[in-house]
């Protein structure tokens, strides 16, 4: 068996993580909210783990450590013991149950055991979110959008009309959100920006540390969320069972209307666009003067982005996006992946892909030997993505460009900006100068093996004897 088999055999490398740690992350976004995770100490220290490495923070998150006993039992007496504690040393004004493989297995009925909880204890000062997050029922991706639908759908309640817009972000970073939220601030938009981590998961040095960060969205404001005059949701490819606005929209009539993240000039005027016919608020000049920068670089940069062939993987959200970006300056795409099912990503990539010269392989449900084995035959020279990648880099010598979640493997995955005009073109500034550097890596070697190599037809030079310019040394 060749080494690419047997790697693939083991499947040892996913695109994604698990569907509970997706979860974990708009609980975070809300003001007050904590977590507890239904299942074994195990699961909980893995998702803290990742999380805490990718946003460099301490991620509290409780754990109601099922054992055997609970397994063969039942994990009730477990789960209102890890409240009673979260309770005492945390004191939230939310708690996110999320269930766990084990959990789910056993068959947990984890709303009613919340409820149950609440009348037990007299408390109505708290509210609980069970949210039901096997590992294997899906990735963390549909377990951030399903915990985000959960808590709207707890929350929300009837509300007269008021001049707010809903806006909900997927999993992006908190750079990101703050970015989201200053052209909204420019426009002169009145929002509620739903989950807001930008915050809590991102604090800055404090003399005093609070065990519960301040900031995240407040529990007023997604109360009042049916009353809004529509939902922006950064949601193009999520199914309507994971999606929000689709809640917002069937329970209470709020208009929602569904955009990629605002990564690339399109998909940045399509969100621009989104919000001047809710509100009527045009784009102000200085953001123009940003949209005119961002077609300033892709102009700069075109020269050298034709020559990209790229992979890309990660979030089907953020992999859209990306897509379209790429298209837009030249780095087509050979390969584009995701570890989940992709909700309607195969099919809102079907008419983008179209524009490629070169045929594009999507993969859904996707693993790293896979993408591995299908970017190393399509003669892929760059990869953007999570730190998972890596392998990418390691095994078949493809430069990586971290985006996403997790960013493990450096520091910063918290402040990596590539939304709006500006992140954007941060973002293909990072594109454009990975393939730069890899060019001049092996500039000298590939004009040597191209043009002077006697094998291949051209002059007789050694490697030496051709100078930095690719030029044959004449002295
Ligand atoms: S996949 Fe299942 S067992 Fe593994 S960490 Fe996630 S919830 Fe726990």
């Amino acid at each position: 068996m060749s080494d690419k088999a047997l790697y693939r055999d083991v499947n040892e490398n996913p695109c994604h993580m698990c569907m509970p740690m997706g979860g974990i992350l708009p609980i975070k976004g809300v003001e007050g909210g904590m977590v507890v995770i239904h299942g074994s100490q195990g699961c909980s220290t893995y998702m803290r783990r990742y999380i805490s490495e990718h946003f460099s923070e301490p991620i509290d998150v409780g754990s109601s450590s099922l054992n055997e006993k609970g397994t063969v039992y039942g994990g009730e007496k477990n789960l209102k013991q890890a409240l009673d504690n979260i309770r005492k040393v945390y004191n939230p004004k939310l708690i996110g149950v999320l269930t766990t493989c084990l959990a789910e297995t056993i068959g947990e009925d984890i709303n009613r055991m919340a409820d149950e909880y609440l009348v037990e204890r007299q408390i109505s000062d708290l509210t609980i979110v069970p949210v039901s997050t096997p590992g294997y029922g899906g990735t963390q991706a549909e377990g951030y959008f399903l915990t985000v639908r959960e808590i709207v759908a707890r929350l929300a309640q009837p509300t007269p009309k008021h001049n707010k817009v809903n806006v909900i972000v997927p999993n992006i970073s908190p750079a990101d959100i703050r970015e989201i939220k200053r052209l909204l601030d420019l426009m002169g938009v009145e929002y509620t920006l739903c989950p807001d981590f930008s915050d809590t998961l991102d604090r800055p040095y404090l003399e005093h540390y609070s065990k519960m960060a301040p900031g995240g969205t407040k529990l007023e404001d997604i109360k009042a969320m049916p009353g809004a005059l529509a939902t922006i949701e950064l949601g193009a490819t999520i199914g309507d069972e994971y999606s929000p606005g689709q809640f917002l929209l069937d329970k209470y009539g709020v208009p929602l209307y569904t955009v990629p993240i605002p990564i690339g000039i399109k998909n940045c005027d399509t969100f621009f666009r989104a919000i001047k016919e809710i509100t009527g608020k045009a784009l102000p000049d200085s953001v123009r003067t940003e949209r005119g920068r961002l077609l300033d670089a892709m102009v700069d940069s075109h020269k050298y982005n034709f020559a990209g062939r790229s992979v890309i993987f990660g979030e089907a959200e953020l992999v859209y996006a990306v897509s379209q970006l790429c298209i837009e300056n030249g780095v087509y795409p050979a390969v584009v992946a995701t570890g989940g099912a992709g909700g309607k990503l195969a099919e809102l990539l079907h008419p983008m892909v179209k524009e490629c010269p070169e045929p594009v392989k999507v993969l859904p449900e996707s693993d790293f030997s896979e993408i591995r084995e299908k970017s190393s035959s399509a003669g892929v020279n760059i990869a953007i993505g999570h730190s998972e990648g890596r392998y990418l880099t390691e095994h078949e010598n493809i430069p990586l460009v971290r985006i996403g979640f997790p960013v493990h493997d450096r520091v910063g995955g918290q402040r990596i900006l590539s939304v709006g005009y500006t992140g954007t073109t941060l973002l293909l500034d990072r594109i454009t100068n990975t393939l730069l550097e890899s060019k001049y890596r092996t500039y000298r070697e590939d004009m040597y093996n191209l043009y002077y190599k006697e094998d291949s037809g051209g002059l007789s030079a050694t490697k030496d004897e051709v100078n930095s310019d690719g030029l044959h040394c004449m002295s």
